[in-house]
């Protein structure tokens, strides 16, 4: 008598049963990222790697590396490419006042940009005035564990006490896969240290770093997210910037960094400013 054989969905009953939830959604997207204007889709799938644009005065080549903070924006966890990520775009859209069409272009990155730099009270504040740095007794210093390359490291008081929460949930998820991520390598610069560093290193970011760096506010700091090869952890090469999105740690930051009262700038994936309750608005 002829064996007879398991019917083919079998196999996938079997595997949706013995995978747990995470590897399951991380092995395909969930079905709602296939709902939407596929339109748009395809032509975010053209424009993610080759669209021209200079959001922070400098020319960039596609909009890869925001794809995080645009899909923590929007509300989505579909990939840049499909259908369900053009839909929550194009709601996000409707809603901030631009034609909805579900596709990343150029109007649409500058409302995003409007959106995450309105969040940074440095930001706000320092178009009128430059903030003054703080007293000496509002600042803590971090312990030697919490600093990368062991500098010394200043951050004010309630700013530290946000990180070491944020770092304790960060352990908690499982993303901290090596011990120095999320270590802090720069927090409070005084106004003289930028200055003098300028100077002598003819490197004045623009002379951002001289005339008025968030630094100053003791509320910023640079946290380590792993690097591409051959660059430094703070390197705003491209390259560098794009192997750092694509982290699962600052995917985590991009997503729970706000509960503990902390903003990303947008350009540089390791600058985060403390703006307490205000991040989560
Ligand atoms: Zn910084």
């Amino acid at each position: 008598m002829k064996k007879r054989s398991r019917p083919f969905w079998f196999l996938y009953a079997l595997l949706a049963v013995s995978l747990p939830p995470a590897a399951a959604s991380a092995a395909a997207p969930p079905a709602v990222c296939a709902s939407g204007p596929v339109a748009a889709a395809t032509a975010n799938a053209s424009s993610e790697s080759t669209l021209l644009l200079n959001l922070f005065g400098r020319e960039e080549t596609g909009w890869l590396f925001y794809v995080p903070l645009i899909a923590n924006e929007t509300h989505t966890e579909c990939p840049a490419e499909s259908p369900g990520f053009a839909k929550a775009l194009a709601i996000w859209q409707s809603a901030h006042g631009l034609p909805p069409t579900g596709t990343v272009g150029t109007a649409t990155l500058q409302k995003l940009k409007q959106v995450w730099q309105a969040k940074r009270t440095f930001v706000v504040e320092s178009a009128h005035r430059c903030p003054a740095p703080p007293a000496e007794s509002a600042l803590s210093q971090a312990a030697p564990a919490e600093s990368y390359g062991g500098k010394q490291i200043q951050l004010r008081t309630e700013a530290l006490a946000a990180y070491r929460n944020m770092v304790a949930a960060a352990r908690k998820d499982g993303v901290l896969l090596n011990a120095q991520l999320l270590e802090i390598f720069s927090a409070y610069r005084s106004p003289e240290y930028d200055a003098e560093r300028c100077a002598e290193q003819h490197n004045c970011q623009g002379v951002v770093r001289a005339a008025c760096s968030a630094h100053r506010t003791a509320l910023a700091m640079d946290v380590y997210l792993g690097a591409a090869p051959g660059f430094g952890p703070d390197s705003s090469a491209d390259i560098n910037r794009l192997f750092i999105s694509k982290t699962a740690a600052y995917r985590w930051m991009v997503k729970n960094a706000a509960r503990f009262g902390f903003v990303n700038y947008a350009f540089e994936p390791w600058h985060w400013e403390f703006v307490g309750q205000k991040a989560s608005r």
